[in-house]
């Protein structure tokens, strides 16, 4: 099977568009740890802009950044909720994660290999730090 992977390109927020994201037309007012300011594209993409979710509201959509290049994000957008669910044989039933029409992969057909990296090391990680994470080969 043909892997297929995240684009992964990052940048930053700009502090003028992190605050416009807290105030948001028909929605309350955003909570500041709401905000995600370390943008990384996660869409499966050759062409057209980047994205990163920046907040995600309530009612099945969320608050996009979008950039070009080396560009800092210059506008948001509010975006529906990719409508599509992982609820093919053997899924896992969650819900895709990008927005609705997005191009490429939903979350579940493409790798993100910085979130398969941290997820293979977390454990060894947290064991490292004494957070004695159950061993999960063992017998009860
Ligand atoms: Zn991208
Ligand atoms: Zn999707």
């Amino acid at each position: 099977m043909l892997r297929r992977y995240v684009c992964g390109a990052m940048s930053q927020l700009p502090q003028d568009l992190a605050f416009a994201a807290l105030h948001i037309e028909g929605f309350a007012l955003g909570a500041p740890e709401s905000v995600t300011t370390d943008l990384r594209c996660t869409l499966e993409h050759t062409a057209g802009p980047h994205q990163d979710i920046v907040r995600p509201l309530p009612d099945d959509s969320a608050v996009w950044a979008e950039w070009v290049g080396d560009e800092p994000p210059e506008a948001l957008r509010v975006r529906l909720d990719c409508p599509f669910t992982d609820d093919e044989p053997g899924g896992t039933g969650d819900g895709c994660s990008q927005y609705k029409a997005h191009p490429g992969g939903h979350t579940w057909q493409v790798i993100d290999v910085l979130h398969a990296a941290v997820e293979a090391m977390a454990p060894e990680i947290l064991r490292g730090a004494g957070y004695g994470l159950p061993d999960d080969t063992a017998t009860p």
